[in-house]
């Protein structure tokens, strides 16, 4: 067997270990005669998988007893949807900060359900970094004000999170949730879908202060009130079964054998710390995002010659390292290092650039 180094944005590499057990419970989980696949939702012995995912997910995280959590469906490109569904229902208002595309996208499909508002953007700077705030364009009736805390295709992160008063923080997590702790108390929602970080695709992760959740806007469907979602323990129709297994070795993994989102954290910085340090001082790579609004889970960079990018990406994939190519819309190279990339996957990356530098040059 010959595993890759997988350097995808998503789905992306799972932990060897969680494969591993996966594999050993796959015929016959725990004496039920079936694998968790096949099994009712309804049973026993998966309620007991979805209980223990959840109380895994409250005691990682953190998770306030204030806050429900969702397991749901549709992907984070579905909440795009929802938050507004949910949360837009007083003054109808939303602020936006435009950090990347996903925020645009979410931008522009909250604007279908009110009144929202680009309140920074950082698009002239290529999203490059998290643009600067005016918090006198901040408005304090809006009902929520939304960030994408990591952005997974330009490969920036917030470093600070704004300060929005008493208006609810709403954050898209998707690629960077389980990365290193995050205080859950300072938002008032966080969505993620599973596969970057969590789980196989199919899993989306809402985490939302019990206060917000009301009455919808009106023809809100039932699949997306938070309400029906909660009352019935996200059990409401058959929920992505097999995700939120993945979902609950994976937070055994990081809790057992990491040691925690602090000691992950840890991890991941000097993964990152490893490939940004290369890129500093290469004649031949460049790195993409502005030093203060770095991400520690997608490193973007360039040749600045799009044959010579095209050349690179080919001759990693042929030494098994793989899906370094930059999203489609911009180009480049972009390694995501998600928390199951191991370290030394990162240290055999960043010779195997430095050769390339040498061969190239
Ligand atoms: C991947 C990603 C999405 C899209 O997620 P889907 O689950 O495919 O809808 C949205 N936001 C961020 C930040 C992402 O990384």
């Amino acid at each position: 067997m010959n595993r890759v180094y997988n350097f995808s944005a998503g789905p992306s590499m799972l932990p060897e270990a969680v494969l591993q057990k996966a594999a050993d419970d796959m015929l016959d989980y725990q004496g039920s005669g079936q694998s968790v696949m096949e099994m009712s939702h309804r049973s026993p012995v998966y309620d007991g998988i979805i209980k223990e995912a959840q109380r895994l997910l409250r005691e990682v995280m953190n998770i306030p007893e204030n806050y429900q959590v969702l397991f749901l469906q549709g992907g984070a490109s579905s909440q795009f949807a929802a938050v507004p569904m949910n949360l837009m229902t007083k003054s109808h208002k939303a602020d936006y900060v435009l950090s990347g595309q996903f925020s645009t996208k979410a931008f522009q499909e909250g604007s279908r359900y009110g009144d929202c508002k680009a309140v920074a953007s950082s698009k002239e700077n290529n999203f490059s970094c998290i643009p600067p705030l005016d918090e006198k364009e901040f408005r304090p009736d809006a009902d929520y004000f939304h960030i994408c805390l990591n952005n997974t295709i330009y490969g920036t992160a917030w470093s600070q999170l704004p300060d929005t008063g008493n208006v609810p923080l709403v954050a898209d997590i998707s690629s960077c949730i389980l990365s290193r702790p995050i205080d859950v108390s300072k938002f008032g929602l966080v969505y993620a879908g599973a596969q970057k970080n969590v789980a196989p695709a199919g899993l989306t992760i809402v985490i939302v202060r019990e206060d917000l959740i009301g009455e919808p806007q009106e023809g809100t469907p039932t699949m997306f009130n938070y309400g029906v979602m909660a009352k019935n323990e996200s059990m409401y129709n058959t929920p992505p079964c097999w995700p939120i297994y993945i979902c609950k070795l994976v937070l055994e993994w990081i809790q057992n054998d990491i040691g925690g989102l602090s000691a992950m954290e840890a991890r991941n910085v000097k993964k990152a710390q490893v490939l940004y340090d290369f890129l500093d001082h290469s004649q031949l790579f460049k790195p993409c995002a502005q030093k203060d609004s770095r991400s520690i889970m997608n490193v973007t960079f360039v040749t600045g010659d799009k044959d010579l990018d095209a050349k690179f990406v080919k001759e990693a994939a042929a030494a098994g390292f793989v899906n370094l190519k930059g999203h489609r819309s911009v180009g480049g190279m972009r390694a995501s290092i998600y928390n199951a990339m191991p370290p030394e996957g990162i240290d055999k990356l960043a010779a195997f650039m430095k050769k390339f530098e040498q061969e190239n040059s």
